[in-house]
């Protein structure tokens, strides 16, 4: 599935992200950057020890990565340019301010991808692995945080959502139609 905002296309695929030939691609991380499972550890398995080497390092610079912040690394082995690394928030029933750190997280990761010239961005699907986020829930808020940026205008030619199964691709999918009714083309 395919739709445009503003000059971007917004892409939905199922897939593994570590194998997407893009200029960039985002990581959920958690704030320690050393590493963990999901997308992350894929990420580092398939990248090798360069990607967690700047890591160490930046946390030495910044300390912990707070959720809906976004740092770049280099992508190793990976066949992208870049690993974006940034923390959605752990899901805690909706009221924690879940849905503004999201937003964040992905706002914050293409504006990183944007500073670093990079053309086309692959995205997980944020916090609804470990950190529990409602699927449902996450692709709406996802889906709008990323068209706004794009509507607003972004150098960005393409940002696609790698979803891992097709029951979250299913969900995307059906937030990415409600999002058309609510004004997107
Ligand atoms: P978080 O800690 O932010 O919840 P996770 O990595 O645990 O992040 O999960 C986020 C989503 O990424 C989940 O839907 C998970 O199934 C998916 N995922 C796991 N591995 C990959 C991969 N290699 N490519 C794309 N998505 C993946």
């Amino acid at each position: 599935m395919e739709r445009r905002f503003g000059s971007t296309r917004l892409v939905l695929v199922q897939g593994d992200i570590t194998r997407q030939a893009v200029d960039a691609v985002v990581n959920a991380a958690n704030g320690s950057l050393l590493g963990g499972g999901g997308v992350d550890g894929a990420i580092h398995r398939a990248g090798g020890p360069a990607i967690l080497q700047e890591c160490r390092e930046l946390v030495k610079r910044i300390g912990r990565l707070p959720p809906g912040q976004a740092v770049v690394t280099t992508a190793g082995r990976l066949p992208a340019r870049h690993v974006i690394h940034t923390v959605g928030p752990v899901w805690r029933g909706g009221d924690r301010g879940e849905p503004a750190l999201l937003a964040s997280a992905y706002r914050e990761s293409l504006a990183r991808a944007e500073e670093a010239g990079c053309r086309t961005v692959a995205v997980p699907s944020i916090s609804t692995g470990a950190y529990g986020y409602p699927v449902d829930l996450a692709a709406e808020v996802a889906l709008g945080a990323v068209a706004g940026r794009l509507a607003a205008g972004s150098p960005l030619e393409e940002v696609r959502f790698v979803l891992f199964s097709t029951g979250d691709l299913a969900a995307y999918e059906t937030a990415l139609d409600l999002l058309e009714v609510a004004g997107g083309r």
